[in-house]
């Protein structure tokens, strides 16, 4: 059933609570929005839908408009890509059963690069598990913090750019479906997918022309352009391919709490997209709040 027309303002279509990789629990990251002065977020944890039901509690009390999402993930090769799935049916049984699938093996995963990691390193999985929320998707993210606990590194970033980093001898990749699967997941549970940052290797290493057609024909509604981390000699080109494939380009900041440097609402999406993204959901509706 189509939504009733809603005249939107600014969002920030790109969050993360302690339901996956973010620092701040749903409730607060809405009290942040509404400092921000944003009209809308969407919460977007990695491979759940968890956090919605909090979040959407305190639509009334901020004033800020919850566009329910998720941040899919995908592989093409041995590139990661993160799809944006936006009002999804959170009990469509396919997209359940594969995030269930990938959320289990981030967790081998992530017990197998810390074990690599505690042959060198005094770290341990139960050090991991008490940087964790209970039921959280668990990633890098969680034992970027258990090595920042055990003094090890710095800051999350440092973790990155260190003992984290694939140069470093401990990554290990996840299960994830492929894009394609990805995109028509997300149609098919009524949901309205977008590529999340994909300027973020560079202008080269942007997906190719004739597998964005592919991704387009299964439903692709937009492209996450204004994100801080593409780079900026990717955004022309990825304006362009918007442009050619008909694309709705997208604004916003993937925000995790203290655990990134982006700023909640410091990249937004414009009301008219905001406005015709909630017109294509079908799986789940936007919770507004009363406004006199
Ligand atoms: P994973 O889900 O395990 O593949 O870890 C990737 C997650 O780590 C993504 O959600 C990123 O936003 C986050 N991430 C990547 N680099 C950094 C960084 N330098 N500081 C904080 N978080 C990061
Ligand atoms: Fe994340
Ligand atoms: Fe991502
Ligand atoms: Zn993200």
């Amino acid at each position: 059933m189509p939504h009733a027309p809603v005249a939107p303002g600014e969002a920030d279509l790109h969050t993360h609570s302690t339901v996956s990789d973010g620092t701040e629990a749903p409730a607060e990251l809405l009290r942040q929005a509404a400092r921000a002065g944003l009209w809308g977020v969407a919460l977007t944890d990695h491979d759940s839908t968890a956090g919605w039901a909090e979040a959407a509690a305190t639509v009334p009390e901020t004033g800020v408009a919850l566009i329910p999402g998720m941040e899919l993930s995908t592989r093409e090769g041995f590139s990661s890509v993160h799809l944006l799935g936006y009002l999804i049916d959170p009990l469509d049984e396919a997209l359940l059963a594969e995030t269930a699938r990938i959320r289990e093996s981030r967790l081998t995963r992530a017990e197998q690069i810390v074990r690599r990691i505690s042959r060198d390193y005094d770290l341990s999985w139960a050090d991991v598990l008490a940087q964790t929320a209970e039921g959280a998707t668990i990633g890098r993210p969680h034992i970027a913090d258990a090595l920042v606990a055990r003094g090890l590194v710095s800051d999350r970033s440092a973790a990155f750019s260190g003992i984290l980093h694939p140069s470093a001898g401990y990554a290990e990749p996840h299960y994830a479906p492929d894009p394609l699967t990805g995109v028509r997941l997300i149609r098919e549970a009524g949901g309205v997918p977008v590529l999340a940052h994909p300027g973020t290797r560079g202008a080269e290493r942007i997906v190719p022309p004739a597998r964005l057609k592919q991704l387009v024909d299964a439903g692709l509604f937009g492209l996450e352009i204004d994100h801080p981390e593409n780079q900026a000699s990717a955004k022309p080109r990825l304006r362009e391919l918007a442009e050619r494939f008909g694309l709705a380009v997208t604004g916003s900041s993937d925000y995790h709490g203290d655990g990134k440097p982006n700023r909640l609402g410091e990249c937004r999406t414009a009301p008219d997209v905001v406005a015709r993204l909630i017109a294509e959901g079908r799986g789940a509706a936007p919770v507004l709040p009363v406004r006199d």
